[in-house]
């Protein structure tokens, strides 16, 4: 799977595993703590000390970066087995809670997530707030499953700015869907 073409920066990170070793369904939203632009996003993950990664970065500007390709499962999440099926996408953030995002970069996450949806051959994106019932899902091929940070390790990602606009993210990806 090539990654997607709303990417107008690459700055690709030697922190990830290699070719994911299961199909994508899932993705997950990261907030990034800093109105960062997606070079600095990128840059974050440059060096090899910082053990992490993420596939996508938004910038606060809206734009897209490449910072791990699609196919490769990222270091992202704390969970091994959540970025070997995720696409995981880290967004600039305000420094603290809520870490409230800029217009532009929700716009472009709305975006992101409906390019993964349609070159995944994915027809919805599922959104479903109580951790367990989440997990427990079982997701059908032709759907995708938002996870977020916090189900994973004791983090208050993505803040709870994104966490209140979960729904209504889905609700805007499936709705551009076949359009
Ligand atoms: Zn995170």
């Amino acid at each position: 799977m090539k990654s997607s073409k709303l990417v107008s920066y690459t700055g690709l990170s030697p922190n990830h595993s290699g070719r994911r070793t299961h199909a994508i369904d899932r993705i997950t939203p990261h907030a990034v703590v800093g109105q960062l632009s997606v070079e600095r996003i990128c840059g974050c993950f440059a060096g090899k000390d910082r053990q992490a990664s993420c596939n996508y970065a938004i910038g606060a500007d809206g734009r897209i970066g490449l910072c791990v390709d699609e196919a490769n499962r990222s270091w992202c999440s704390s969970s091994r087995e959540n970025d070997q099926r995720a696409v995981t996408i880290e967004c600039a953030s305000d420094l603290t809670e809520p870490y409230a995002m800029k217009p532009e970069v929700y716009a472009a996450l709305v975006k992101l997530c409906a390019d993964i949806c349609r070159r995944n051959g994915k027809k919805r994106l599922v959104w479903i707030a109580e951790l367990e019932k989440a997990l427990m899902y079982e997701v059908k091929p032709d759907e995708i499953l938002l996870t977020v940070h916090r189900w994973f390790a004791r983090k208050s990602c993505p803040g709870n700015w994104l966490m209140e606009r979960l729904g209504n993210l889905a609700d805007e990806v499936n709705g551009k869907q076949g359009v």
